[in-house]
């Protein structure tokens, strides 16, 4: 394993492993992905020119079903990135007992350079490309950062026409109206104030003494920051990728999602009906975010936000990890010294691929939930497993990252242990 984010995510395999009933050829076998595939995709620019993008699917493991994960239109996409997400997958799966295994895949592009036209032709261009490799019994993608709906609409179309059959259950974060679930836009966000709510009752803090800061106002970002201000938590400060703001007295944040949906600009507003005000507020940089002092900091961008370089600047006293990755193995190490309780991405941001599984399983069954069941069954599962790796945390003395990736890989083992170990051949 060369490259530093799946040495990270080896490391946090290696550290779980010491825990979890999983043999040593189990672990051994988790750390390599089963198929990674690069291919390029060719697109007619609207000016006449041929551009040539390059584009990723990886499969990492499917020992508990296909295999499931996003696909990302990002400049930083690269293969060791798309591999370290699908090692994220498998775990994020088993730790939240779906019957999937992990995937991922991604284009490396600046998606604002490109029109909706050359957009759609790339999308259903890297269709093409990977059909082969995708499937709804084989691997199953969904949204991610930079990608949405309408995107995963024209690729289930283009594998439809490609298969001759339409076959919505290939892909989730589809359209409502193309046999998406209702519940999926805002579910990574739900899934993660569900988990936040849980650990609030469990350290006994009541949401009006939290202040919360928000880096990423994205689709993920964006949710929880709504929900925490509709639960009465102080969100004091969000940002994306210009900047932030803050104000220690707390944010209007559906107010602030309303002005940026209309200008496309983040600002510290107040409206009545459609007039917006600007109120006081301090413009800070997303480091200065970071290190706000606060109750609460949730990172929901990018991965590797918080590193050893800036993890000692870190005054939160809770990170919940909204994004995939953030923190590095290297900062994980002097966040624990520092005291800090880190909820991990596998857990915190599940939401979303829990919500894709309801999608798959209405697209198979042909019947469709209304939104109160699928914020139902979130809110149970979601809460279950959180309780669970509360006890393993507690159980083993470890930090909430072990104690998921022990849950994680305790189900994991079971499923690769059941297809015959060491001992088991040696007998
Ligand atoms: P998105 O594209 O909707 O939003 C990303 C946001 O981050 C944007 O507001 C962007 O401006 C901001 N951003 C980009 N670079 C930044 C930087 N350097 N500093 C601060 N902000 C920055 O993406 P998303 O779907 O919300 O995904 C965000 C994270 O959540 C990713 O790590 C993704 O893998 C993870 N995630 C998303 C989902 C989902 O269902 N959307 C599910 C699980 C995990």
């Amino acid at each position: 394993m060369p490259s530093t984010l799946l040495t990270d995510a080896s490391r946090r395999l290696e550290k779980a492993a010491q825990y979890a009933p999983i043999s040593e050829d189990a672990t051994e076998r988790l750390k390599f992905p089963k198929a990674s595939l690069k291919v390029a995709i060719p697109v007619r620019m609207d000016n006449g020119s041929l551009r040539v993008f390059e584009g990723y699917r990886v499969r990492y493991d499917d020992t508990r079903g296909p295999t499931k994960g996003g696909i990302r239109f990002h400049p930083n996409v690269s293969l060791d990135e798309v591999q370290s997400l699908a090692f994220w997958m498998t775990f994020k799966c088993a730790a939240v007992n779906l019957p999937f295994g992990g995937a991922k895949g991604g284009i490396t592009l600046n998606p604002k350079t490109l029109s909706k036209f050359e957009l759609e032709r790339l999308s259903r261009g890297y269709i093409d490309a990977i059909a082969s490799f995708i499937g709804p019994d084989l691997d199953i993608p969904a949204p991610d950062v930079y990608t949405n709906a309408m995107i995963m609409g024209w690729m289930m179309d283009q594998y439809s026409i490609i298969k001759g059959k339409r076959s919505p259950a290939v892909i989730t974060g589809k359209p409502v109206s193309m046999g998406g679930s209702l519940g999926r836009d805002t579910a990574t966000g739900k899934g993660a104030f569900f988990v936040v709510q849980a650990m609030m009752q469990k350290l006994d803090k009541s949401p009006e003494q939290m202040s919360v800061a928000v880096q990423g106002f994205g689709n993920a970002g964006s949710a929880i920051a709504r929900q925490l201000f509709a639960a009465g938590y102080k969100v004091v400060a969000v940002s994306d990728s210009q900047g932030g703001i803050y104000n220690r007295n707390g944010l209007h944040i559906p107010d602030i999602q309303q002005f940026k949906q209309t200008y496309h600009k983040m600002q510290a507003v107040y409206c009545r009906d459609s007039v917006c005000s600007i109120v006081d507020h301090d413009n800070v940089t997303n480091e200065e975010l970071l290190a706000l002092d606060v109750d609460i900091l949730i990172p929901a961008a990018l991965e590797n936000q918080i590193t050893a370089e800036n993890a000692h600047s870190i005054q939160a006293k809770y990170i919940f990890e909204v994004a995939n990755g953030p923190v590095s193995a290297d900062a994980d190490a002097i966040l624990e010294a520092k005291g800090i309780s880190l909820f991990p991405d596998i857990l915190v941001n599940a939401g979303g691929v829990m919500v894709s599984h309801f999608e798959w399983v209405q697209n198979r069954s042909g019947l469709y939930w209304q939104l109160e069941q699928v914020e139902k069954e979130l809110l149970e599962r979601i809460t279950k497993e959180s309780v669970t790796i509360w006890k393993i945390a507690h159980q083993h003395e470890v930090s909430f990252r072990t104690a998921a990736y022990i849950h994680a890989l305790s189900r994991l083992g079971e499923a690769l242990n059941d297809r015959g170990t060491r001992d088991y051949y040696n007998s």
